[in-house]
């Protein structure tokens, strides 16, 4: 057995960190704050890479049996709904892998959380830390079931408002309100539908749906939001059909399935990267408790994903662990950072558009990056 690890955080990154290490060896335990799952209804979208990071974990195939693999991306007018234009993905996962897929996030949880208890992976659920120590040797924890431990390493994947990130380095780094919200809603999908759609209206907001399973798609509205009110949960259904109203004929006939205000799932566009390095000692932070981003680019799970696959790779050397840590933030630091600035620019084009804005070149310019070796 190698050496003891304690997962605080049981979202995208925190399983799939814990399938990586376990692969590996390492003795790894998992603790979740919430008693119950609480995930949304409504999908992500995510891309080739983070198929490639899931297969490399071993459980590609899961995802995307659970998803719906669309065939890229299609632009159309508003009114009439003629394409404008079209890019299909390219897979870097190897061509048994799709490029591109929706996944309702209640099945992505259900196939990372289906391999943790499989491979017996320890996880406490309504249980988080009181305290947290690093002697040098070991890292002691308290945590709120009574209960204490002592580990090699801690890794903080509690997600863009982590409690361990606070910990390591005070309340500085928070994530920062971008001036965007999105809305989705899930809705049946058309038996002919196979590419995710995106609606071009004015450039203030981005209206789109994507295939999640053979019966459904999800609706999404990006729009600007000064100020980032607070709407009331019952009026969550009128103020998504208002943000679609008046923006085309197409894109209204979507308006009239908006009807439950207890089905819309409405985010305000956060967004933070903290400065490298992202760890202290034994402790280290991963996903968005270290670099979140805003969904205009579908990266924020493939982000976190990939962490995971490094960070295992990484530990698994012979090295001391603070070299170790660093090369995990080493390869992944420049990744993280151009994924959220450039998720974050094209909110900023969509809303304060200047004359050198290019979202397509910068989203085509995405489209290979990401299939770059991690
Ligand atoms: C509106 C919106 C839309 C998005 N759309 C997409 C998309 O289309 N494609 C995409 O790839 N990404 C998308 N993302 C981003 C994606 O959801 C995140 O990047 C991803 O979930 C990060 O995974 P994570 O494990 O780091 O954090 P999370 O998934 O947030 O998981 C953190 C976990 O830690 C737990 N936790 C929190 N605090 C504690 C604590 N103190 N102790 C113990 N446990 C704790 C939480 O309950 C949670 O289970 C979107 C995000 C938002 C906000």
């Amino acid at each position: 057995m190698k050496e003891k690890v304690l997962i605080v955080g049981g979202g995208i990154g925190g399983f799939s960190t814990a399938i990586g290490l376990i692969k590996s060896g390492f003795d790894v335990e998992i603790v979740e704050i919430h008693k119950e799952w609480k995930i949304y209804h409504v999908g992500i979208i995510v891309q080739s890479n983070f198929v490639r990071a899931l297969a490399q974990l071993g459980v590609g195939k899961e995802a995307v049996e659970a998803g719906f693999a669309y065939r890229g991306w299609r632009w159309r007018n508003n009114d009439d709904g003629s394409e404008l234009g079209r890019s299909e993905g390219v897979s870097s996962a190897g061509p048994e892998y799709p490029a591109d897929l929706g996944l309702a996030r209640p099945a992505l949880h259900r196939v990372l959380y289906k391999r943790v208890t499989d491979l017996q992976i320890p996880l406490r659920q309504g249980v988080t830390f009181k305290t947290i120590t690093d002697d040098g040797d070991k890292v002691h924890v308290d945590f709120t079931d009574g209960t204490s431990g002592a580990y090699d390493l801690v890794i903080g994947a509690d997600g863009a408002y982590s409690k361990v990130r606070e910990l390591l380095f005070g309340s500085q780094w928070r994530p920062q309100f971008t001036g965007q919200g999105v809305w989705r809603y899930n809705l049946p999908r058309p038996k002919d539908l196979e590419w995710a759609e995106a609606y071009i209206t004015d450039r203030s907001r981005s209206i789109g749906t994507v295939p999640l399973t053979n019966e459904t798609m999800y609706i999404f509205v990006t729009s600007p939001e000064p100020g980032n009110p607070f709407f009331e949960p019952s009026t969550l259904a009128d103020e998504m059909r208002d943000r679609i109203r008046g923006r085309g004929a197409k894109v209204e006939e979507f308006m009239e399935q908006i009807t439950d205000p207890s089905l819309v799932v409405y985010r305000p566009l956060e967004t933070c990267v903290i400065p490298a390095p992202w760890h202290k000692g034994r402790i280290v932070l991963i996903g968005d408790a270290a670099h979140s981003s805003t969904p205009h680019l579908g990266q924020g799970a493939a982000m976190a994903v990939e962490d995971a696959v490094v960070l295992a790779e990484e530990l698994d050397k012979d090295a001391p662990m603070d070299d170790r840590l660093n090369a995990f933030v080493t390869r992944r630091f420049d990744r993280a950072k151009f994924i959220a600035d450039s998720s974050a620019l094209l909110g900023e084009w969509q809303m304060n558009p200047t004359p050198d804005a290019d979202p397509m070149g910068l989203y085509e310019r995405v489209r290979v990056f990401i299939g770059e070796p991690i």
